[in-house]
């Protein structure tokens, strides 16, 4: 690693750049769903950084869930080649952000300036890691002309529901593959010391049990659907939630309460609907629950699966009158980089560089868009690093820190050097 106080300088010369960036970007409520301002976003990103020398292509993701003409799924990739050969780091941010929720007391678009913070819907979640990442990269192309390999931007979108038109749909395409990548930086807010390698899987089913409907009046001609759910919830309880809570994983989940196997009830629906306030008086003869299950790497997808099955089954055996359906509806892998790759190396290095200490490595309870990167591009050298604290993001009045956006910035200018000169 050269001396990289020039960088750090370049960089530090373009705060106000970096914080008008970030606001131009909260700027457009790029809202998902139902997907809005995606194509003024893209564009915006794409204009500037063409306007620098990058090569830049838009990817509608023509066909994936939400794609019209009123909500194009745009996406944006942009790429500067070097002054020779080398490999290529490709920095990703998600451009669309959840709903804003109530309980602001700031505009969420307004990008409003306070007391070094950034507030605004996406401030944390990604905007501030994107605007980041690409005065990180523009930093590092001004003061190195000499610089081999090739830097790529992208402003995907659909993270939040999935990734189903951005990242998903660019790895399936090569995108996110090498020989065109080798190395992914994706800017998301898990603290600006800490690099996140990966994190567990998901997965998402239906259970329905089945009755008999019936006059309320007379229960016992029927057969009740809520109550052979309740059944099956009374077994989870007794039977599969001390054995999650029991399974401890190696992996460095944050917060360490994810560091088990979990399992959330997303909801229950039982009965037949009231109209008009009026609850219909019949016994209940479908009862549906949708679970949210999180696996971390040391399980198996399958045995995951048929934990919950061998459960349900168990109740066909024994419980009169229980009948059961199960449905799949979505699925996704643990993932975990190898925290000794170059990127995470790199990034680790650049944060003790810069920052003076340490970085901890970490992973997400949840999923972010790896998992594509990983599972589809077959790209291991993934991880996630930007500024913002983990616990707003999604959170009303959500915000980020300058100091964190300038930060982070250098520390990705700085893993990006080491990774193109290959001294990572
Ligand atoms: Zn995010």
């Amino acid at each position: 690693m050269r001396n990289p106080e020039g960088l750090f300088k370049v960089i530090d010369a373009r705060r106000d750049e970096l914080i008008e960036l970030a606001r131009a970007l909260i700027r457009f409520p790029t809202i998902n769903p139902p997907g809005e301002a995606y194509q003024p976003c893209a564009e915006f990103i794409g204009r500037r950084l063409s306007e620098r020398g990058f090569t830049v292509e838009y990817v509608r993701a023509s066909g994936t869930p939400g794609d019209s003409e009123r909500y194009p799924r745009i996406n944006v990739i942009a790429r500067r080649e070097g002054a020779g050969p080398g490999p290529c780091v490709h920095f990703n941010g998600h451009i669309d952000v959840v709903q804003t929720g109530a309980g602001w007391t700031v505009d969420p678009f307004a990008a409003v300036l306070k007391d070094g913070r950034l507030y605004g819907r996406g401030a944390c979640d990604m905007k501030g890691g994107l605007a980041a990442a690409i005065i990180a990269a523009e930093a590092l192309i001004d003061s190195d002309d000499a610089l081999p390999g090739a830097l790529e931007i992208s402003g995907t979108v659909d993270e939040e529901s999935g990734g189903y038109g951005g990242v998903h749909y660019l790895a399936e395409r090569g995108w996110f593959s090498q020989p065109r990548v080798d190395h992914v930086i994706i800017p998301e807010p898990l603290n600006v010391d800490r690099v996140c390698i990966g994190h567990r899987g998901v997965w998402w089913a239906e259970i329905e049990t089945r009755g008999r409907m019936a006059h309320g009046s007379m229960p016992f001609l029927g057969d009740c659907a809520v109550r052979h759910m309740h059944a099956f919830v009374d077994r989870l309880e007794r039977d599969l939630y001390p054995k999650l809570a029991a399974r401890r994983t190696d992996m460095p989940v944050v917060p360490s309460g994810a560091r088990h196997s979990t399992m959330n009830i997303n909801s229950i629906h039982g009965g037949q609907a009231e109209t008009r306030g009026y609850p219909a008086p019949c016994v209940p003869d479908s009862c549906r629950m949708v679970i949210d299950r999180r696996l971390l790497i040391e399980e198996n997808m399958e045995a995951v699966k048929g934990e919950v099955r061998a459960l349900l089954d168990q109740l066909v055996r024994e419980r009169e009158g229980f009948d059961y359906e199960l449905r799949d509806i979505f699925e996704v892998q643990p993932t975990m980089a190898d925290r000794n790759g170059p990127v995470a190396r790199s990034t680790a290095a650049a944060i003790r560089r810069v920052m003076g200490r340490p970085a901890e490595f970490v992973c997400s309870p949840g999923t972010y868009d790896q998992k594509h990167i990983d599972r589809i591009g077959k790209l291991r050298d993934c991880i996630a690093y930007g500024p913002g604290i983990l616990d707003l993001a999604h959170q009303p009045d959500e915000y980020v820190l300058i100091e964190d956006m300038l930060t982070s910035a250098k520390v990705m200018a700085l893993a990006a050097e080491s990774l193109l000169n290959g001294t990572a």
